[in-house]
Parts: C-alpha cells; structure tokens; sequence
C-alpha cells in the first residue's frame, strides 16, 4: 500500500539575525496508512517543526514531501490550503478556538466553510462532541469550559471533516489520564474503523507504545523504533 505521507531527506533551518538554528538535518520518514504513528524526541528536537512541515503549514529548506504518492512541495498556496482542508486534520498543543462561539459552532465551523448545510454541519459537529464526552457542553463558550475540555472540542473539531489523516501535536498534554485515555482509544478506532491515519507527537511513552509505530527525533534525523 503507498504510504499516506512520505517525507525524504528534510532539512529545516531557521535563521534570525545571525543566527542559523539547522532543526531537521536530512530527516526521512514513511507514514503508513490506516495506522497509529508517534512522535518522541526531546523538548526543542524538532517535533512541532515537522509536524508542521508534514501538514504543509511549513515549507522544508530542502527535501521532498509526498502525499499518497503525489509531491506536495510543487503545489501552489491555494492548492495545498485545499488539500489541507479535504484531507488532513490538526490537533495543537494550544486548542485555538473562538471565543464567541459555542462548543457546538466551533466544530461545526471547518464543515461550513466546506459549504455544508448547517443543520447537516451541526449534526455531524455534535456527533463528534460527543464522541469526546462532551454532548452536555454543546451550547457553552470556550471560556465557560475547563482547558481539557476546550482541548476536547479542538479534538472533535479536527475530526469532524472526517480527515485521511490527522496530524496532533501533544494532543493529551493537558488532559487528565482519564481524558487521555478517551482520546487515544477514539485514535486507535479512527484507524481501526474508519481507516484514517494519525501522527501523534506524544511525550507520553506509555501512549506511544500503544502506537503501531514509534519514530524516534534526535539530532535532527530519526529512524523507528524496533520492537
Ligand atoms: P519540539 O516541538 O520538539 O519541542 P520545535 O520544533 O518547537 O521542537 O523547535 C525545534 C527548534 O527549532 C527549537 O530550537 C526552536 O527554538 C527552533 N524553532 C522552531 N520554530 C522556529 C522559528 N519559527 N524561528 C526560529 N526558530 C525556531
Ligand atoms: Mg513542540
């Protein structure tokens, strides 16, 4: 099967003043389709930056990025904000949602600008709300929720389009165990049920270990871990 994300021989360097910071130095990696990835790799090694690359949110100094087969680099702004918005779904560290709308408006937001009906939108955005344990929420505010509530809104937001592949950048940093465990085991059945695939950047080693895979950041490069 093509790998869904195929990245080959990324560099990343940033330069401020003088200053030349070389993050990914020749990193290559294969992300196997309808599988649970994990990222590791110390704080600073170059997690967020490639995760960021791999959503094409950053553009690598040099190397390639295939997306099931296809070069992403030679896309255009608009075509990769297209592909993007159609394929893939992003959890960050810091949730991101207006703070005007509701629960419920928030998730339902990527799927209207998608131009879908609202009453369609909105039933599917409180589906997924509830998928996260959150069908009492619907109508709250992000200020009225707790941060591992808002981090599960995030959550149902980024799945709610129903993406290939979902690219989650600590998802569970700032939830409970409980919360961690509710969003993990709602990972692995995406993958398992619907055939989607999920990179997680994890600090959490026990979580990475229930990953198909784990690929190790260090020094710029990585390889998988054998098991
Ligand atoms: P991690 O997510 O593994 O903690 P990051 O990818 O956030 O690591 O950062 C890796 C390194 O790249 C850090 O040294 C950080 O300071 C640097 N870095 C990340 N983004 C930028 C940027 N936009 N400009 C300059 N340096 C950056
Ligand atoms: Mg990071």
């Amino acid at each position: 099967m093509t790998p869904i994300l195929e990245a080959i021989d990324l560099t990343r360097t940033f330069q401020e003043g003088s200053i030349t910071t070389a993050v990914l130095k020749g990193l290559s990696l294969i992300v196997p389709d309808h599988q649970l990835t994990a990222i590791i790799g110390k704080s600073g090694s170059g997690k967020s930056t490639l995760l960021h690359i791999l959503g094409t949110l950053d553009t690598p100094t040099s190397g390639q990025l295939l997306f099931k087969g296809k070069d992403m680099l030679k896309l255009s702004d608009k075509a990769k904000a297209q592909l993007r918005a159609q394929h893939l779904g992003f959890i960050y560290q810091f949730h991101h949602l207006l703070m005007d709308f509701t629960a419920l408006e928030n998730v339902a937001l990527p799927l209207r600008i998608a131009k879908l009906p609202v009453n369609t939108a909105q039933r599917r955005a409180a589906e997924y709300l509830e998928k996260v344990g959150l069908k009492d929420k619907m109508n709250f505010r992000p200020a009225e929720l707790s941060g591992g509530q808002r981090q599960r809104v995030a959550i149902a937001r980024a799945l709610c389009p129903q993406p290939d592949l979902i690219l989650a950048d600590e998802p569970t940093g700032n939830l409970d165990e409980e919360n961690a465990a509710t969003i993990f085991a709602l990972f692995a059945d995406l993958v398992r049920s619907e055939q989607r695939a999920v990179v997680m950047v994890t600090h959490d080693l026990a979580l990475a270990q229930r990953c198909d895979h784990i690929f190790s950041l260090e020094n710029g490069s990585g390889h998988f871990l054998t098991r």
